[in-house]
């Protein structure tokens, strides 16, 4: 029996992000009713509007300015079977590692959780942590599985305060979040079971509004940077670990409900290990010439010559609870960069 059917009501927080998009999209695909929630009606219309156009009328929007104020979702998960988790903040921009990325991190996922805790129809909540938190630097290369845990970042934090590097903040705030929603459910006993799945680098193409190309979410910009040339050969060796295609991501979201056994677990979810080269190097290759006439600039990089592999992740679990194949690399780059061409015409217009 599915731990919540596909005709059940979901709420969605961050379904204007490029992740939330494809998982709310995903989920009214099938059948569920959706509901999210967005910092402005803007936002909740491009959405409902964008859904319409695909055959999708299942969605409806509420907003939720603040995930960190007291009982932000306490409304909005009124009548829901289901919550599934996404908004979080993922950038770089840090002065202060807590106000910037840890506290909306850690508080918005336990507002999730306690308001949920309040709505008894709620069975399962679904939450997006990711391989921050779960990588560690390891050298020689190590596979990490659902057993491990990100001990580095926090204490990175804890010593360096807010000159502590950006991207250790963002993995402190994405393993401090994920163990609250753990402890939560160890000390609070819901009524519900919890599923927290983690993605590493997130590509593929996009289905939410992005206004301009200095609003593109973080792992979408660091691939765009090559195609516009605004990264180097250099840039293009750094070896970023492993990477997954954001439809894959949504997907598992979405079994996550469906599946029963899917709740009390941990599910670390990539397509494979890479650095960025081989991913231009699929981009050249496999690209007609249309579209890659919309990046005139793109850094080629030094084809055929990828750093060595740095983090390996055990996707063993993820495949066989869910008899999950990815979506081919190829496909990733290819959708994605056809995505961002589109995207360029509209900032362009
Ligand atoms: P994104 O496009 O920046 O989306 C983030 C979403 O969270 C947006 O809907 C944003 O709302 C919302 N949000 C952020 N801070 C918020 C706050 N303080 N209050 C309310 N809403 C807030 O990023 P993404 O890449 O899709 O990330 C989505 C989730 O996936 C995050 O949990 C992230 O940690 C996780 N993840 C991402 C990657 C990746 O490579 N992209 C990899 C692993 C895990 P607005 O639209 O209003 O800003």
């Amino acid at each position: 029996m599915p731990a919540v059917p596909a005709s059940s009501f979901v709420l969605i927080s961050g379904p204007s992000g490029f992740l939330g998009a494809h998982v709310a999209q995903q989920l009214l695909q099938a059948g569920f009713r959706v509901r999210g929630t967005v910092r402005s009606k803007e936002k909740g219309q491009y959405l409902v509007d964008r859904f319409k156009q695909q055959g999708l009328d299942k969605f409806e929007f509420v907003i939720v300015e603040d995930v960190e104020a007291p009982g932000a979702f306490d409304e909005a998960v009124k009548g829901v079977d289901a919550v599934v988790h996404t908004a979080s903040p993922f950038h770089f921009n840090v002065t202060d590692p807590y106000k910037d990325l840890i506290n909306p991190a850690v508080q918005g996922t336990l507002n999730a959780l306690r308001s949920a805790a309040k709505e008894p129809r709620v069975k399962r909540v679904v939450i997006t942590s990711s391989f921050a938190a779960v990588v560690n630097p390891h050298d020689p290369v190590y596979t990490f599985t659902e057993q491990d845990w990100n001990e580095f970042s926090p204490k990175q934090v804890e010593e360096k305060g807010k000159d502590v590097d950006p991207s250790q903040a963002y993995r402190c705030s994405k393993t401090k979040a994920e163990q609250a929603a753990w402890k939560f459910v160890e000390e609070e006993k819901p009524a519900f079971d919890i599923t927290t799945i983690q993605p590493p680098l997130i590509f593929g193409p996009l289905e939410h509004e992005v206004p301009s190309a200095d609003k593109l979410n973080t792992s979408i910009n660091n691939f765009y940077g090559f195609l516009t040339g605004k990264k180097s050969a250099e840039d293009a060796q750094a070896g970023f670990g492993s990477f997954v295609d954001v439809r894959d991501v949504a997907k598992i979201h979405v079994e996550s409900l469906l599946v029963e056994e899917a709740g009390n677990q941990r599910f670390l979810v990539a397509t494979s290990d890479s650095s960025y080269q081989p991913l231009l190097d699929l981009f050249f290759a496999h690209a007609d010439d249309s579209l890659k006439s919309a990046f005139p600039n793109a850094e080629k990089g030094k084809p055929g010559n990828p750093k060595p592999k740095a983090n390996v992740m055990d996707t063993s679990k993820v495949r066989k609870t869910f008899k999950w194949q990815p979506i081919e690399a190829k496909d990733t780059v290819l959708d994605m960069a056809k995505s961002l061409a589109e995207y360029q015409q509209k900032w362009s217009a």
